[in-house]
């Protein structure tokens, strides 16, 4: 078997990686606050995400990937109030939504996604570990709070330097500055608007409603266990979010959280995050108005390593549009071919080699998108020569299934174009270029060439191309239809 190996934010090297178990890695994903549309700054992380676990399974290993919903925090309580509406009114159209533009995306199920309102009981039950620990204590206002100074090793993720971070302290760098460091909230005591929005629940201690933090902490040790194999989520979340989950859990538990943190770094915008805030976002509906799909969003992210900040540019998704579709084209090539040669499978040997290694250190992504087009160009030089070897051209099919199985970059029509009319035009438009190709190839075989070439011009009449070669006859659209 070989090696496979991940960096490790909490050693900041990277690690050989295997689960726990030896069979079934156990991760948690970080997932969207639900309460406006998810950008692609959200999605390069969630898709860093989508290719870890593709690439898990690639290895051999079954993936339990969890991945939380946080449908009650801040945001979504001041949205809800300001509309004077419930905190469900606002959350559960974007989680559809949130769905929907996954898809878009082409990024694989979780196999869980619980949502935080529906896990309260799960977060009363930490708190109160948490208490009896010593590690938690009730505020004046109600609230209860995290006593850091109790776990010391609270900050290893993030490396803060512990000096900044005594009670009452405030860290003191610009990036930092909205995030209080003294004892985070582990339960609010509710307010009035808490109350009015739905956002409110009994406990031990008064109504109140969980702290952000929480949710992971218990969600996580529900679905998978007290020790996880692997924890992800956007470089943003290291501090104080995880740093926070660690003292929370192991403060509870009283063992390791996660056995590897890994971290995917930001999508900017011309040098900066892309963030609501910042008002800099393309969100799905963008990219489809642009009919821009989402495979193309595909090839231009994973052309980056996922440690690597990356800044949107329109030429690059440009160039990724035109990437996809010779994949798209390849894709249809291969389907259609009769026969393939000896050097075909050598290239397909050699492709997934490559492919495996790449992605098997570190999750390089870049390394494996080229070589999958490595493949695609000594594969079509294959494909013009023309070959009769089956088993060759069944190679050729099995490794760009296993590639495109990972990366997922081949193009379907309805991704750019949702459109059902457009798409049963195009279905019609295939079954009338086959049925003139036969006629054109009956008019070859009786020798009648002026009619096979008119046949030829009245398809390509129809902004279709078409070529011979010794492996039959090829055709594909040039034209919109
Ligand atoms: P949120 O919905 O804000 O909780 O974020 C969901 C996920 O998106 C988290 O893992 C964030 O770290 C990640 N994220 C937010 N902005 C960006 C960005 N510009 N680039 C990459 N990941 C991001
Ligand atoms: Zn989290």
């Amino acid at each position: 078997m070989s090696e496979f190996a991940l960096y490790n934010t909490m050693s900041r090297r990277v690690e050989p990686f295997a689960p726990a178990d030896g069979e079934t890695v156990r991760m948690y994903t970080c997932g969207p606050t639900v309460y406006k549309p998810a950008h692609i700054g959200n999605f390069r992380t969630f898709l860093f995400e989508d290719l870890l676990r593709r690439t898990l399974r690639l290895r051999g290993w079954r993936v339990l990937q969890v991945m939380n919903l946080t449908d009650v925090d801040d945001k979504i309580i001041k949205s809800a109030a300001d509309e004077g509406r419930s905190v469900t009114d606002i959350t559960e159209p974007v989680t559809e939504l949130f769905h929907r533009d996954r898809r878009f995306m082409r990024i694989e199920d979780a196999e869980v996604y619980p949502k935080a309102t529906e896990h309260i009981p799960e977060m009363i039950g930490i708190v109160k570990r948490l208490m009896d620990r010593g590690l938690a204590y009730r505020a004046d206002d109600g609230s209860i709070y995290y006593a850091i100074s109790n776990f010391p090793r609270y900050g290893r993720l993030s490396r803060l330097d512990t000096r900044t971070i005594k009670p009452g302290a405030r860290v003191a760098t610009d990036e930092y500055n909205k995030e209080d460091v003294r004892d985070f909230a582990l339960w609010k005591a509710a307010k009035p608007e808490d109350e009015r929005t739905g956002a409110a629940w009994d406990s031990p201690w008064g109504r109140g409603r969980p702290g952000w933090h929480l949710e992971c902490s218990a969600m996580s040790m529900k679905y998978l266990g007290e020790t996880l194999d692997i924890h992800c989520g956007g470089v943003d979340l290291i501090f104080p979010h995880h740093e926070d989950e660690i003292a929370q859990s192991e403060g509870a538990t009283g063992v390791e959280f996660a056995r590897m943190w890994c971290h995917g770094e930001f999508l900017l915008v011309e040098g900066s995050k892309m963030a609501k805030r910042v008002g800099n976002v393309v969100t799905v509906s963008t990219l489809r108005d642009q009919k821009i799909p989402g495979v193309a969003v595909r090839h231009l992210l994973f052309n980056v390593h996922y440690r690597k900040q990356l800044n949107l540019k329109d030429e690059a998704l440009e160039s990724s549009v035109r990437a996809v579709r010779r994949i798209g084209e390849f894709a249809d090539r291969l389907a259609k071919a009769r026969g393939g040669t000896p050097v075909l499978a050598r290239a397909a040997e050699e492709a997934e080699r490559d492919f495996r290694a790449a992605l098997f250190d570190d999750l390089n992504a870049p390394e494996a998108v080229g070589a999958l087009f490595t493949f695609i160009k000594s594969a079509n030089a294959e494909l013009d020569r023309g070959g009769t070897d089956a088993a060759a051209l069944e190679r050729g099919r099995q490794a760009f299934a296993t590639m495109d199985g990972v990366l997922d970059l081949t193009p379907r029509p309805e991704d750019v174009d949702g459109d059902a009319d457009a798409r049963l035009e195009r279905e019609r438009l295939a079954e009338w270029v086959e049925s003139r190709l036969a006629a054109r190839r009956e008019a070859r075989a009786a020798r009648d060439f002026s009619r096979a070439d008119a046949i030829r011009q009245e398809i390509e009449a129809r902004g279709v191309e078409v070529k011979d070669g010794p492996g039959g006859t090829e055709w594909r659209l040039v034209r919109g239809v």
